[in-house]
């Protein structure tokens, strides 16, 4: 099937940045520039993980980007060391959050001049962008638009069948679950993991959808709404999934456990547990999740909420979108109905 590609996503022109994580690793930022200049300060855009920049910009209808760019944002999209964009390293939230997310929003603060940026991430960018936030590691961001979830992972009863029972077996010697699985010539274990898939998961015949619904919640399918997505971006969604590390299983199941987000491994000078103490920055979070969101269940954006109120009263926001899973907030074909006039909301307010 060929894509359609809207008139607005041919007239960006994409300028491709290169910087170095706080730990060397290497990353990628894109500065998306519209129609007009921008007449607004930076916006960063954080993907979820085993996804890359690229996921906010389905091709085929109107986009996040789109509406950003209308609206008089100026936009950078960021691959961070979980991108399927970048070669694949092992990674934990705390490196994200302590490597990835400053170097990005420093270098981004030094191109445009900017005191202040907003920042609008999902899922697993989210988790390790609202650990930057509370430890005060990114003071430069005054607004966050999560999705999904932020600091409280809670999950269906399923997905913990799978983060506490199945993740073992895969440790054996697996680095990494791939969605993409079965898309190459590789046999054996991926192969059997991925027909194994596909025979729980009859409720579409797209092999990514199916595997993202393995990989990252519980469902048919799992992240999203099938009614919410077109053909077309069903279809893209295909190439748009990859590498998730087990360490990452490993830290939310942890966190799961806690009751809120935890360290993988102690580290001087960050937190062990991320919401215990006091945030130490004075961003406003605007918290976002679908009603049917089956990777994290809505309690997980209203605990945050709780959190964050409990500190800074009458600051903070929660909105649950109705008729709405996971990641179809940002790829679904009414999104720009139904979400994203709230989020541009959100960023207009006052930080
Ligand atoms: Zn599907």
């Amino acid at each position: 099937m060929t894509t359609t590609v809207t008139a607005a996503r041919r007239a960006q022109v994409d300028e491709h940045h290169f910087l170095k994580a706080d730990d060397g690793v290497a990353l990628t930022l894109i500065h998306v520039r519209g129609a007009a200049a921008p007449t607004k300060p930076p916006v960063l855009l954080v993907h979820g993980a085993g996804m890359r920049a690229e996921s906010f910009r389905p091709p085929a209808i109107r986009s996040l980007v789109d509406a950003l760019l209308e609206d008089g944002w100026d936009v950078w999209l960021f691959n961070w060391r979980g991108s399927t964009d970048l070669d694949a390293v092992p990674w934990t939230l705390d490196d994200v959050a302590r490597y990835d997310h400053p170097a990005a929003v420093r270098y981004i603060v030094a191109q445009t001049g900017a005191t202040s940026i907003k920042a609008i991430a999902h899922c697993q960018g989210s988790t390790s962008l609202s650990m930057a936030v509370v430890a005060g590691l990114v003071p430069e961001i005054d607004t966050v638009v999560s999705n999904g979830v932020s600091l409280h992972p809670v999950v269906p009863r399923f997905s913990k069948v799978k983060l506490h029972a199945l993740r073992p077996l895969f440790q054996s010697g697996q680095p990494y679950v791939d969605v993409a699985w079965g898309d190459g010539p590789e046999k054996g274990v991926h192969l059997v993991t991925r027909s194994m898939v596909r025979l729980w998961h009859v409720e579409c015949s797209n092999p990514a959808c199916n595997m993202a619904s393995f990989a990252l919640g519980s469902g048919h399918p799992a992240i999203w709404r099938h009614r919410n997505l077109d053909r077309e971006t069903h279809a893209w969604l295909a190439t748009e999934f990859g590498k998730i590390p087990l360490a990452l299983y490993a830290q939310i199941a942890k966190s799961e456990r806690a009751g809120q987000l935890v360290a993988f491994q102690p580290t001087e000078g960050m937190p062990v547990r991320y919401a215990s103490a006091a945030p130490q920055s004075t961003a406003r979070f605007a918290l976002f999740t679908g009603s049917e969101n089956h990777a994290f269940l809505p309690q997980s954006q209203q605990a945050t909420h709780a959190y964050l109120e409990k500190h800074q009263p009458g600051r903070h926001t929660v909105h649950v979108i109705p008729d709405y899973g996971h990641a179809d907030v940002f790829v679904g074909h009414r999104a720009h109905l139904d979400v994203f006039p709230s989020m541009l909301e959100e960023l207009n307010r006052e930080a």
